[in-house]
């Protein structure tokens, strides 16, 4: 069927102004009403027709468009919003609020708002992905890297056990936007401009839901606190983060759910430190251990081991524990523990500890202390150097 020229719909000149436009629409669209004419399929027809017609004539850059190419100015929107409700929408609940307003004496501006523009880009409103959510977990130094189990609480959006995440009470369904007609965008009409915005009611879903569930308020989620089991693997650290797939926020319109994320802080321990894999220790010894030697029993994650310390050992010396590490989080092996050595200096001495130190001090020779003994050789040529 060959489509009416839009001013012949509405019957006004083509120079007609936009209020002889917004006058005549008006009064045709009470004529044509549905609500005057319940059951006319004629009446219907030519009400949508109306519609359309005013939506095209009264956004003055559609006007000029139209102007210039007629009908063909449209079709390429008319495609792009194919698959959507029929091209243009169905302004007939809108137009049952106008009227009221036009009962209560001429408020006309309504007219302004009620009509949507093509849109043939995203769908707003579809399925969404829930979002993914942040838990910061703190660990004992232990539990990371031994691994362990820990069981959070975790407070999201989650899907309505009512509804099941349809947002509609029970045997209800969904029924088409009356406030943009389907659309998801109205616009608003200002002067020269016209600003598309996304529909307030259906938030850009053009659906709208007919009874919504009493749990949620037909939003489908609802914030829900639930326990969510870890189980941390052996050698986390800090700043290691876990990905619980689907533990995230519900996702809306069917969509999937996000991820959970687990971030770990691990707790300083008081005797080792980590680097990497390998764990590391600082062993307080006495100088006469250092002296001597001595079997040293220190201790693992997991137990003890034993160091033999030989005879002569340095201030921070390092002995290495091959495998008493942290296991590797990949499973890349296990890591080492260094044991430092730190040589404890006699403090608090008493008389008699003093004088045989003193009496030590006397039998010593170069061979002792050789390193201090060349340092101090060396010092000494350099002041006289001078
Ligand atoms: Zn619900
Ligand atoms: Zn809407």
């Amino acid at each position: 069927m060959a489509k009416r020229d839009y001013y012949e719909v509405l019957g006004v000149p083509r120079e007609a102004s936009d209020e002889d436009i917004k006058k005549a629409y008006r009064k045709l669209a009470v004529k044509y009403h549905p609500d005057k004419n319940p059951g006319d399929k004629a009446a219907e027809e030519k009400f949508k027709e109306l519609g359309e017609a005013y939506e095209a004539i009264s956004d003055p850059q559609k006007r000029a468009a139209y102007n210039q190419y007629g009908h063909a100015a449209f079709d390429a929107r008319a495609r792009a919003g194919a698959g959507r409700a029929g091209g243009f929408h169905d302004p007939f609940e809108i137009f049952r609020e106008a009227f009221g307003n036009a009962g209560r004496g001429g408020g006309g501006s309504i007219f302004d708002e009620i009509f949507g523009q093509g849109n043939g880009g995203s769908e707003p409103g579809g399925p969404q992905r829930g979002s993914d959510l942040r838990y910061d977990l703190e660990l004992g130094f232990e539990e990371a890297a031994l691994g362990c189990e820990r069981e959070i609480s975790i407070t999201k959006l989650d899907t309505c056990d009512t509804c099941h995440g349809s947002g509609a009470e029970a045997g209800s369904g969904k029924k088409t936007c009356t406030h943009c007609g389907g659309r998801g965008q109205v616009v608003m009409a200002r002067g020269i401009f016209s600003i598309a915005q996304t529909c307030p009611r259906c938030e850009g879903a053009g659906r709208v839901i007919e009874k919504p569930c009493r749990t949620c308020r037909g939003q489908g989620r609802r914030e829900h606190t639930s326990k969510v089991k870890l189980r941390i693997p052996a050698g986390v650290n800090v700043g290691s983060r876990l990905r619980s797939p689907g533990n995230g926020e519900a996702g809306t319109q069917g969509g999937p759910p996000g991820d959970l994320y687990v971030v770990l802080h691990v707790k300083a321990h008081d005797i080792f430190e980590r680097e990497d894999d390998h764990l590391i220790c600082e062993v307080p010894i006495s100088f006469v251990q250092a002296a001597l030697g001595a079997e040293l029993e220190i201790p693992t994650l997991t137990g003890k081991a034993h160091i033999n310390l030989p005879a002569g050992t340095q201030n921070g010396a390092v002995f290495r524990l091959k495998g008493h590490g942290v296991k590797n989080v990949q499973g890349h092996g296990t890591g080492d523990l260094l044991a430092r050595v730190a040589v404890e200096v006699p403090t608090h001495l008493n008389h008699s500890q003093k004088a045989k130190l003193e009496e030590f001090a006397q039998l010593c020779d170069s061979a002792v202390n050789p390193r201090s003994q060349g340092f101090f050789e060396k010092a000494k040529a350099f002041f006289t150097r001078g």
